[in-house]
């Protein structure tokens, strides 16, 4: 199927590794113009350049810096029609561990460098009236995670915002979705020490995801076929959560 992808241009923050690596192999793979985001420079020029795209180094922790990338990307891709919002997941907190500066650094990291990056990529997409943006959230915004309770609080707060943005974009053929992974195989995981084995026997599908698994519906959702489809927060998590 053409998923009406080849010729568009991309830009995925936080992919010199995990989903939004994935993500940005699936979407070049479509032929997709992609441009990629994140901090550590060798292991992103190594992404750019098996997506044959751009590398761009930023630190995704302020809504000013995120407004940057998109803006680079901007200038280097002549535009951005597909944005993967993605950065990296906030440190495993408690109620009662998370310290103002953990809630503001969180805030900042997850919430404000979203709103930079939807808000320099949306004049573009309003005047060529058509847009994808996939904000990528977890589970946990559904139901939370115990000790996560930065991202429990913040990834659901995204989810008003993709709805409401949702709104106001869709008559300029803008769509707006969350995407929710469940346990996704990615160092992340690795390095918080999940038990991917135990971990697997709670899933429906019995099974740890994989990084591929998510990428692919992410790229349904950057394609020409999901343009009716906004306003969603959609989980790729094995049948973990249940919507009906
Ligand atoms: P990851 O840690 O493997 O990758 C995160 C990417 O974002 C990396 O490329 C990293 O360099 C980049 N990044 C992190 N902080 C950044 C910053 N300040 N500036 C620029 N780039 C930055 O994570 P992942 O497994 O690919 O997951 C992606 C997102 O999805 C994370 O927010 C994670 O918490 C969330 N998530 C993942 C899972 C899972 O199963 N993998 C489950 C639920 C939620």
């Amino acid at each position: 199927m053409d998923l009406g992808i080849a010729g568009k241009r991309a830009l995925v923050l936080g992919a010199s590794r995990g989903l939004g690596k994935a993500i940005a192999i699936a979407l070049a793979s479509e032929g997709a113009r992609v441009a990629v985001c994140a901090r550590h420079a060798d292991r992103l020029a190594e992404v750019a350049r098996r997506v044959n795209g751009v590398g761009l180094v930023y630190d995704l922790s302020t809504e000013v810096a995120a407004a940057a990338a998109v803006s680079d990307a901007i200038n280097q891709l002549g535009g951005v029609d597909i944005l993967i919002v993605n950065t990296g997941g906030p440190p495993a907190t408690t109620f009662e561990s998370t310290t103002e500066a953990m809630w503001r650094g969180a805030f900042d990291g997850l919430w404000m460098s979203a709103v930079g990056a939807i808000r320099a990529a949306l004049p573009g997409m309003r005047e060529r009236r058509h847009g994808r943006i996939i904000v990528i959230t977890s589970i946990a915004a559904k139901e939370s995670v115990s000790n996560l309770m930065l991202s429990n609080s913040l990834r659901a707060g995204l989810h008003g915002l993709v709805n409401a943005l949702s709104k106001e974009v869709a008559a300029d053929q803008i769509t707006v979705n969350a995407l929710m992974p469940g346990f996704q195989l990615t160092e992340r995981l690795v390095e918080l020490n999940v038990d991917v084995s135990a971990a697997a026997t709670a899933i429906p599908a019995r099974r740890i995801g994989t990084a591929e698994d998510f990428a692919a519906v992410a790229t349904f959702l950057s394609s020409a076929q999901a343009n009716y489809v906004t306003g969603q927060a959609i989980c790729v998590d094995g049948g973990v959560m249940q919507s009906i």
